[in-house]
């Protein structure tokens, strides 16, 4: 029934699943268009872009997810057909994933005056030396039996309110938009509800704050999206048609290992998405 999925990691970020295994996955589950979003990284695009041969129906967007700091909070901002062949683009990133890894080692250091022993090393190896993040050190904890699940880990100690938790220098979501435009991608901002989850008046917050993106180029927001209800959807629509963004979506999956975790094939945008974003997309 979903032809499309624009938000998916593979294993050169915090996803589970190699670029192969994913697209595998995909196709089996129906979809014939969907994004390669990793956190900081496009290693894994040429690989999907090779392998995608197999199923000649099946149409793979380039894509990126970037991590920005917005107000005590975070802000990711995708990035759809970036060029990710430009080696500036690729110093950047590159420069990003560094800083990840030093974050991710700070952190494993902090864990373990909370007598939470787990081993770099290992932490380095599940990340298969790709875009390092809180998931991998979340499955190291989980291998040591520190806790059952990765998300448990957030929760009682990687997540921003607790105790394991250090941030790392990021882009403000005006730059991550920058970035995204001058190497030829549509930046649309993902996940959007979970920015102002602390606000009163959620819904007026996040009009604001799109409108003012959107202003800075933003081009388009996650409407049909991971296990969002048919409320939230139903409003995220209303304000994306307001402010003239492109409604897209997507599963976000990570083959995480979390229960109830959201399988692609079963959630994503109208095929109209796609044919909004090839509408602005740069020539070439
Ligand atoms: P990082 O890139 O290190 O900041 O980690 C962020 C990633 O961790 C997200 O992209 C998700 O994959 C995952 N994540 C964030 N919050 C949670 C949570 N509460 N439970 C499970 N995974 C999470
Ligand atoms: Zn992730
Ligand atoms: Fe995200
Ligand atoms: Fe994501």
């Amino acid at each position: 029934m979903y032809k499309t999925d624009l938000h998916l990691h593979t294993t050169h970020s915090d996803g589970n699943l190699s670029p192969s295994e994913l697209i595998d996955l995909c196709y089996e589950n129906g979809l014939r268009h969907i994004s390669i979003t990793d956190h900081d990284s496009t290693e894994g695009i040429e690989e999907s872009i090779n392998y995608s041969i197999k199923y000649p129906d099946l149409e793979i967007i380039p894509g990126i997810e970037l991590s920005t700091d917005f107000e005590g909070a975070e802000i990711h901002m995708l990035g759809f057909y970036i060029n990710y062949k430009n080696k500036d683009l690729q110093k950047v990133l590159k420069d990003f994933r560094d800083g990840r890894q030093n974050r991710a080692y700070s952190i494993v250091e902090k864990l373990k005056s909370f007598g939470i022993d787990i081993s770099w090393e290992r932490v380095l190896e599940i990340s298969n030396k790709g875009s390092v993040g809180r998931p991998h050190i979340a499955q190291a904890m989980v291998e040591k039996g520190y806790i059952k699940y990765p998300k448990e880990a957030f929760e009682k100690y990687l997540g921003r309110d607790q105790i394991g938790y250090i941030s790392r220098t990021k882009f403000t979501p005006e730059q991550s938009i920058e970035l995204i435009t001058k190497y030829d991608g549509i930046p649309v901002i993902a996940h959007p509800t979970y920015i102002v989850q602390k606000s009163a008046q959620p819904n007026k917050d996040l009009e604001k704050i799109l409108s003012k993106l959107k202003i800075a180029g933003l081009k388009g927001v996650e409407v049909y999206y991971n296990d969002y209800t048919k409320d939230q959807i139903t409003s995220l629509l209303k304000i994306s048609q307001k402010l003239d963004l492109i409604p897209c979506g997507g599963s976000d999956y990570h083959a995480s290992g979390n229960p109830n975790e959201i399988i692609p094939g079963t959630v994503g945008p109208p095929v109209e998405c796609l044919v909004e974003l090839k509408k602005i997309r740069h020539p070439f």
